[in-house]
């Protein structure tokens, strides 16, 4: 089935859909992203990655390409139009293009660029990769230092999936300064003696909408939390760990550069906390 896309106020087919090779998104990935994940045919978390698209725009003085009313209708649309019931939407604003190359920003009153996609996931929430857990490996962080703006500078993350690939394992965790900053697409976790830990919001991480719901929902099952910085050691000898992004929900991680965590399968708080994620997830969905 070709997918209909959405791109500048237009909804094509896929095979159709064109951008500028002028793009600031396409030249400087001069744009910012966001992936709102469906199930049953709902989105999960609309309004915190609306509130979180806005906050990336603001950051890098980019205008809003649509209200938030109107980006709900082009989300649904999509999902109806492309039958989707699990899966996944990805948007994406760029600055635009003023018809050529150049280091300066393009003049306000270029339009920016908006794009959407849907991308079809059947078995999204029964995942046999959840019931397995992730092995992960650690890796150096060389990111840039706003990496709590979504913006579409991928390549190093996508290295360090690939270098991960290389070694056997799922993913990579990054380390800066001797911490673990972040999954290459995900929040970390670990859990020693039932107390969760995580690293605090800082420009240092992306601010995970899902970090905030699953964070929300361990307080209210009164699960102990801790927000501090930790190292790859602590986290090799913790009884469980795990990652949590919108496209993957709460991921057990069972492995990390080798070592395997407790008895090497999926820790019963990881699973617990998926459960209570996709069950509140799927209740609050729109
Ligand atoms: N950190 C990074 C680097 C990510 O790319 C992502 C997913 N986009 C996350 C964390 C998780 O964020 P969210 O829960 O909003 O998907």
């Amino acid at each position: 089935m070709t997918r209909t896309v959405y791109v500048n106020g237009e909804y094509l087919p896929e095979t159709d859909a064109k951008i500028s090779i002028f793009d600031r998104g396409f030249l400087m990935a001069d744009a910012v992203y966001e992936v709102t994940s469906v199930l049953d045919g709902k989105l999960i978390d609309f309004e915190g990655h609306a509130v979180r698209l806005k906050r990336s725009l603001d950051a890098l003085d980019m205008a809003e390409p649509c209200t938030k009313d109107e980006l709900l209708d082009i989300h649904r649309k999509l999902v109806e139009l492309n039958e989707i019931n699990e899966g996944l939407i990805y948007l994406q604003v760029t600055r635009g293009s003023d018809g050529d190359r150049d280091f300066v920003f393009p003049s306000e009153d270029t339009a920016p660029t908006i794009v959407l996609f849907t991308q079809n996931k059947p078995g999204l929430a029964d995942s046999p990769a959840a019931r397995k857990g992730a092995k992960i490996i650690s890796i150096d962080d060389i990111r840039w230092g706003r990496r709590d703006i979504k913006t579409v500078q991928l390549l190093y993350p996508s290295m360090g999936k690939m270098m991960a690939k290389k070694a056997g394992a799922d993913d990579a965790w990054m380390i800066e300064d001797g911490y673990v900053t972040e999954g290459t697409s995900n929040n970390a976790y670990f859990v020693k003696n039932g107390t969760i830990v995580t690293r605090p919001l800082s420009n240092d991480i992306l601010h995970g909408i899902t970090r905030k719901a699953v964070l929300r929902m361990a307080e209210e099952a009164q699960m102990k939390i801790e927000e501090r910085l930790f190292t790859i050691d602590e986290a090799k000898e913790a009884d469980e760990a795990f990652t949590t992004s919108a496209s993957a929900f709460v991921m057990p991680v069972v492995e990390i550069d080798g070592v395997a965590l407790g008895d090497g399968t999926p820790g019963p708080i990881a699973c617990r906390l998926r459960e209570i994620y996709l069950e509140e997830s799927r209740a609050a969905a729109v």
